[in-house]
């Protein structure tokens, strides 16, 4: 059996001239992800939906995917039908057996009819359904104003009807914004901000430091997992993981130690642009939040991109550790994040830190350390998954 899901577009209306290829990347992300499950399946999209058309026993994958899917506002699976008076109030008493069965009381009609020609009116059409679902299912209660569930009914090329539905993701087809390196940590922070990113309609690729042996290889193993669960909303990620040993060594030995988590950021601002502009981002993008933590200051985020030309995105400047949380749930990354492997941050951190570092200071002794050479080093061989 072949069913049908209805996607409709979020965001796109704004979009004025832009929008035909907002809606062809749409359509071009869909039929990537798609084809992972089936080559075959198709996808049309008319009168501002987009309808795929698979078998059922693909529903569970195609379901998985339009969850993570960026640029829809809302997903319904649908019954099809001929545009006829008699086919579509079947399907209607169908869907009110089905939401009866789910133990739904009270219900609503609502129908749209892009296609003039079929001969009721969308009120009339309503006015028809709601009889027909009521006289065949005779516990379910017509209610206008407050109904558990909604029986809706479009007109279009064909007939739709289906209820419930589920929101989707919002946001700006991913690929319509230019590519944006994200700095990963094995944190909270930093995937939601790579969601959010995506969501705008960037690509993300994203960069990782470690300090093997010093951290743990599941500590990596983390961010591996928080890079494809992010990828999973952001058509894919390429991952870079650079060694960041040495770099780290020689802040921890040759530094005050007040001040190393700024000239580490430093660092990881400088290799993090050199990996950017080869491969074409045009940004970074950090899960850095003001004030969270002493690195967070104004003063200290203006040292650590400092030496840096590219502008550093950071979605997650406003919002609190809470809505941050919140957000890391919804998206499914939250439990991940808090395994307790420590990152290469907290080792070295010092209980003390330098909370208002002065741009100029920062750089005098970041420049004293000659760091150049150490992060030439790692940035020569990085992991790429
Ligand atoms: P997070 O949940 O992102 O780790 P956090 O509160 O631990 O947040 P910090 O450790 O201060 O924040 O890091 C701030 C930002 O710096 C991170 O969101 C991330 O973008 C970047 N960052 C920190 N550590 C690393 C790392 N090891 N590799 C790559 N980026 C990092
Ligand atoms: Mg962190």
């Amino acid at each position: 059996m072949i069913n049908t899901w209805l996607l409709k577009p979020a965001e796109l209306i704004l979009k004025g001239e832009n929008r035909k290829s907002f809606e062809g990347t749409l359509k071009n992300n869909i039929h990537i992800l798609l084809s992972s499950v089936d080559r075959n399946i198709k996808i049309k999209f008319t009168s501002g939906r987009y309808y795929i058309h698979a078998p059922c026993e693909y529903s569970e994958k195609i379901e998985n995917i339009l969850n993570h899917l960026i640029g829809i506002s809302g997903w319904v699976k649908t019954e099809t039908c001929e545009k006829k008076e008699d086919t579509v109030l079947r399907a209607c008493v169908e869907e009110g057996r089905r939401l009866f069965n789910n133990g739904i009381k009270t219900f609503k009609i609502e129908a749209r009819r892009t296609d003039k020609s079929f001969p009721l009116t969308s009120y009339e059409l309503c006015c028809k359904a709601g009889d027909a679902v009521t006289n065949a299912v005779s516990s379910l209660v017509v209610d206008i104003h407050n109904p558990q569930d909604i029986i809706k009914i479009e007109i279009r090329e064909k007939a739709f009807v289906y209820s419930g539905g589920k929101k989707g993701c919002g946001g700006l087809p991913v690929g319509t914004a230019g590519r944006g390196m994200l700095l990963l940590s094995g944190g909270i922070d930093s995937p939601v901000a790579g969601f959010l990113m995506a969501a705008r309609g960037m690509n993300i690729d994203a960069i990782h430091f470690h300090a093997y042996p010093y951290t743990s290889l599941e500590a990596k193993q983390k961010v591996i997992c928080l890079a494809k669960l992010t990828g999973m909303y952001c058509m894919r990620i390429r991952l870079y993981i650079l060694n960041f040993t040495k770099v780290q060594m020689k802040i921890k030995e040759c530094a005050p130690f007040s001040w190393t988590t700024i000239l580490l950021r430093m660092a990881m601002m400088e290799a993090s642009e050199k990996t950017a502009k080869k491969n074409n981002c045009k940004c970074l993008i950090t899960g850095e939040s003001l004030s969270q933590v002493a690195s967070q200051t104004i003063e200290n985020l203006t040292c650590s991109q400092s030496r840096i030309s590219l502008p550093v995105l950071r979605p997650l400047i406003g919002f609190s550790k809470e809505d941050i949380i919140k957000k890391a749930k919804q998206i499914g990354t939250f439990d991940t994040s808090i395994q307790p492997y420590q990152d290469c941050c907290t080792l070295f951190s010092p209980p003390h830190p330098v909370l208002h570092g002065n741009t100029e200071e920062a750089n005098r002794i970041y420049e004293k350390l000659e760091l150049e050479p150490l992060i030439d080093e790692a940035l020569q061989n990085p992991e790429f998954i």
